[in-house]
């Protein structure tokens, strides 16, 4: 089976109380937890009406871990930045005293507002970040979104130094799994750490392959492609996520499963800060 690109995928939130697709009502609501968390907000640029938004701890302290969590590149997938939201309402402003986390709650808003899986121009937002001699450079598959994120890497690429979590959904599975990068060894704790916080609310995919990838307990591990993760990694991020989670399977259960594996990426960090 393939995923169609603007197949369109709408469900309804109950704990939220809108569409999954309501961009205002979401916009509206990160507006709420980003003033009451204080975290300072960057415009990276413009896609169609509505901004990139990168948001930070207003005061990074150089002793401390800098991680990065990112949501919403595909569309349809809309648990992620809704999670987002939910991870961040659960937040005490205290935690940026251990911690520099930045976000990037929704990186395909065009996507997002229409419910299906690229933007509005038709690019796949998390492909086309290739990294040459050290640097992501913009390639031919690279989106609008991408590009964008490709301008800002020195930015990013400090602000994911210590782990990169990227959060996805797959419409074809009833079962979630997660894509790891742990440079050099073996899946550990990082892995299966964020695996098992999905796993306590759906079923793991069992093994097989997946877009021509190994799935082994739940894992896909160290397959570097041209995604926004592994190409974070490959400039230097200690560690890097992607998780999957079943979009055939509730709307509020992805949403707080979402929610989950951001707060299992931050309680890891700190650990390890
Ligand atoms: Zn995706």
């Amino acid at each position: 089976m393939n995923r169609s690109s603007f197949q369109q995928f709408h469900w309804h939130s109950q704990q939220f109380g809108c569409a999954s697709n309501d961009i205002d009502c979401f916009y509206q609501q990160l507006q709420h937890q980003m003033q009451r968390l204080a975290m300072a907000k960057q415009t990276l640029g413009e896609i169609a009406a509505y901004p990139l938004d990168l948001y930070q701890s207003a005061e990074p302290q150089a002793d401390k871990a800098n991680i990065l969590i990112s949501a919403g590149f595909h569309g349809e997938e809309a648990a992620g930045p809704w999670g987002m939201l939910k991870f961040l309402s659960q937040l005490e402003n205290d935690i940026f005293s251990q911690i520099n986390l930045s976000v990037l709650p929704l990186v395909n808003p065009t996507g997002f507002k229409a419910g299906h899986r690229f933007n509005q121009f038709g690019e796949n937002p998390n492909r086309g970040f290739a990294v040459e001699d050290g640097q992501a450079v913009v390639s031919e598959e690279s989106s609008v979104e991408g590009k964008l994120l490709i301008a800002h890497q020195d930015l990013l690429k400090t602000l994911s130094r210590d782990g990169i979590l990227t959060c996805h959904e797959d419409v074809l599975q009833h079962s979630c799994y997660v894509y790891s990068f742990e440079p050099g060894q073996a899946a550990g704790a990082f892995s299966t750490g964020l695996r098992d916080s999905l796993a306590h609310y759906f079923t793991l995919a069992a093994d097989s392959t997946i877009d021509g990838w190994n799935l082994d307990k739940g894992l896909i591990h160290n397959h570097y492609d041209s995604s926004f993760e592994s190409c974070l990694v490959q400039l230097g991020a200690k560690r890097g996520a992607c998780s999957e989670t079943p979009a055939l399977e509730d709307f509020d259960q992805r949403i707080n499963a979402n929610c989950a594996v951001m707060q299992q990426f931050l309680n890891f960090s700190l650990k390890q800060s």
